[in-house]
């Protein structure tokens, strides 16, 4: 992926840069993401915390659980158009960006599947993507490992 990376909201109130690498790319299918998309599932690019920053305007957040019930994870939104821009949890070093909200979109291609118990019956994943019941217990190691790889190919 060539950076910076850049992205809005569907209105244009909000604006955002990527400027370091992305970490991993994968489709979560979880019944949360599929209610926070309004549809089947949600693509996450993880960014490391100090290469996303806004270029115009500022999210709104609310508190949603998250999977360990432990961590505050915030949901980041616009809030005159409603588009889901990323979700942050406290203490994690990466931000997980909504990908939907990047400029190009042509060439995403995830790694993984997470949460692929509550996937839709007609989703078909492709042989060499990662698939994962439910969240991974490795921290996401694999997903990351299996980009990187990806990106140097
Ligand atoms: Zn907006």
């Amino acid at each position: 992926m060539k950076l910076p990376l850049r992205g809005g909201c569907q209105c244009g109130a909000i604006r955002f840069e990527i400027t370091k690498k992305p970490l991993t790319l994968y489709c979560n299918h979880s019944l949360d993401s599929q209610q926070e998309t309004s549809s089947a599932f949600s693509m996450s690019l993880l960014v490391p915390r100090d290469g996303f920053k806004y270029l115009k305007g500022g999210p709104k957040t609310f508190e949603i659980k998250n999977e360990t019930g432990k961590a505050k994870k915030s949901a980041l939104f616009c809030e005159k158009c409603g588009t889901r821009i990323a979700h942050d949890t406290e203490g994690n070093p990466s931000i997980s960006v909504k990908a939907g909200s990047l400029d190009d979109r042509a060439n995403l291609k995830p790694v993984g599947h997470i949460w692929v118990k509550h996937a839709q019956g007609w989703t078909v994943f492709h042989e060499d993507e990662l698939i994962y019941e439910e969240a991974p217990d490795d921290g996401y190691f694999a997903l990351m490992e299996r980009w990187a790889a990806q990106e140097h190919a």
